[in-house]
């Protein structure tokens, strides 16, 4: 059992209401921590703290700022087994297999955002006034309120945090509650690494509370957020004002074409259904086949639903572990049981697994004739489900992908660079996978929502947050002559 403590200005403490709460297990329900329960007083000291010490980062020359990203990325693979060991206990996903990978991408997060703050270039502008030499630079925008889900509680906040650090800028971050002992973990690891007190700023506590205050509060000058599109919407009209990025909620389609090949198709698409319980905003929700071979990809979903081993996340045969929370349970719930009163058919899973250790195991499901009405079509699931709907032209499967209020990534699986490009172009999402799920993506590449949809503002990625983390400030000057 863990006692953990929030970080403000360089200092493990308690709430000052003396409260904590419980971190649980959620594969067998046990209290691994405590954590403070902050309140909006303990988010306004850490406020005040970043405001104070935000020179010393801003401050710091970029080579340095670079430096000490390496080095925070030094201490995480130096204590990769503790993170993912932790990871596991808090958020549920496999140990061997998904935390240990999370672990090894969290530390190059950080040495991502070193590479780029490096080559990070500005513009020097000619201009009609011959006497004027004009020149751009780019500049921390202070203090950043940062708010982050519980799906990929390391990789998450480092999209962030990194680029933040890196680009000069303090810190106030609040994780998601049931993934807070994971956070004060990395939180010890940027102590190690000599992040300078009062620099990044750590608070445990209840969202609606804590969040609300640090996105609110006037000492903080820019929001990014990552979570579902109800809440992200609640903080962008709390936050008036502010730069935001923000990275909401998706419901990926996933196009089969009868000229793709179905076996990588299908597996690659199982993948992105089932990987992290399918908790993953990324994840393939909608799975549009053309009719032709609407029976053949049905088959071999669920034959890799089959092959799904739920279990003990720390056994090594395990491939999927619980849902994080009951909540997330409680929408494949409804999802399942609304799809199917409107005509949909369950072909496998489709209930919960308290065999396997807790309530939130659920059984990877795979569901066919999903209607367009209904819930699991229309909402982001968020659980172990492959939802199949078929149609019989690319003209009726491009417009049930973009029937959809969230458009943040697509896939599509065709032979032919000619259907490929019809529906890139087409898709109403931010990214648009060709012959891959829609999983794939690097931590350099562009991220985010399409306009016109509600799966966020902005872009995360590699040179890309750096741009949306810093203030471009135009510098004209008058050589005189
Ligand atoms: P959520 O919106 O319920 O919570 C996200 C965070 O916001 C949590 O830390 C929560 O405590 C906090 N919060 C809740 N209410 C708040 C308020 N009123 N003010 C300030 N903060 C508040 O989302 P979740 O269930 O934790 O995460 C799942 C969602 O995140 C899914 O919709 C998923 O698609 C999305 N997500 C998006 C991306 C992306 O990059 N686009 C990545 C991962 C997850």
């Amino acid at each position: 059992m863990l006692e953990l403590k929030m970080y403000i200005n360089g200092q493990w403490v308690e709430s000052e209401s003396g409260k904590t709460f419980a971190a649980r297990n959620p594969a067998t329900g046990e209290v691994i921590a405590h954590l403070p329960e902050g309140t909006r007083e303990d988010a306004r000291r850490a406020v005040a703290a970043a405001n104070e010490n935000k020179h010393r980062i801003a401050e710091m020359p970029v080579w340095e700022r670079a430096r000490l990203c390496e080095r925070i990325a030094e201490v995480m693979e130096k204590r990769r087994e503790e993170l993912a060991r932790i990871l596991t206990l808090d958020q549920g996903k496999p140990y061997h297999t998904e935390a240990q990978f999370e672990v090894r991408k969290a530390a190059e997060g950080w040495r991502n955002a070193a590479e780029h703050i490096k080559w990070l270039e500005t513009s020097f502008i000619p201009v009609e006034d011959p006497h004027k030499r004009v020149f751009t630079i780019r500049q921390p925008r202070g203090v950043y309120a940062i708010i982050t889900p519980w799906n990929f509680p390391l990789n998450i906040p480092i999209e962030y945090l990194a680029p933040g650090l890196a680009a000069g800028n303090a810190i106030v971050w609040v994780p998601a509650p049931t993934t807070s002992a994971v956070a004060v973990k990395m939180v010890e690891c940027l102590e190690e690494a000599e992040v300078p007190p009062g620099v990044v700023n750590l608070v445990t506590g209840p969202g609606p509370v804590v969040g609300d205050e640090i996105v609110a509060h006037p000492g903080t000058d820019a929001v990014g957020f990552t979570g579902s599109s109800a809440t992200g919407e609640h903080i962008a009209r709390r936050a008036a004002g502010k730069p935001l990025l923000l990275e909401l909620g998706g419901n990926g389609p996933t196009i089969i074409l009868e000229d793709a090949d179905l076996e990588r198709a299908v597996q690659v698409t199982a993948e992105g259904c089932f990987l992290n319980a399918g908790q993953i905003c990324c994840a393939t929700e909608r799975i549009l086949v053309h009719e032709r071979v609407h029976e053949e990809v049905v088959q071999l979903l669920v034959s890799a639903a089959q092959k799904v081993r739920l279990g003990d996340p720390f056994d090594e045969n395990t491939t999927m572990g619980p849902l994080n929370n009951e909540p997330t349970a409680q929408k494949m719930d409804r999802h399942l049981r609304d799809a199917q009163e409107k005509g949909a058919t369950l072909l496998y899973g489709g209930r919960r697994a308290p065999e396997y250790g807790s309530d939130l195991f659920y059984q990877p499901t795979v569901v066919d004739k999903v209607p367009r009405d209904s819930a699991l079509f229309q909402e982001e699931s968020f659980g172990p489900v492959a939802p199949v709907t078929a149609a019989s032209s690319d003209e009726e499967l491009l417009r049930l992908a973009n029937d959809n209020p969230l458009g943040l990534v697509s896939a599509v699986f065709t032979e032919s660079a000619r259907r490929a490009f019809y529906f890139a172009e087409r898709l109403q999402t931010g990214i648009v996978n060709i012959n891959d799920s829609t999983l794939y993506w690097e931590l350099h590449l562009p991220f985010g929502g399409a306009s016109g949809k509600r799966s966020g503002i902005g872009r995360l990625g590699g040179k890309y947050t750096l741009l949306e983390m810093t203030d471009l400030k135009t510098i004209c000057w008058d050589i005189g002559g």
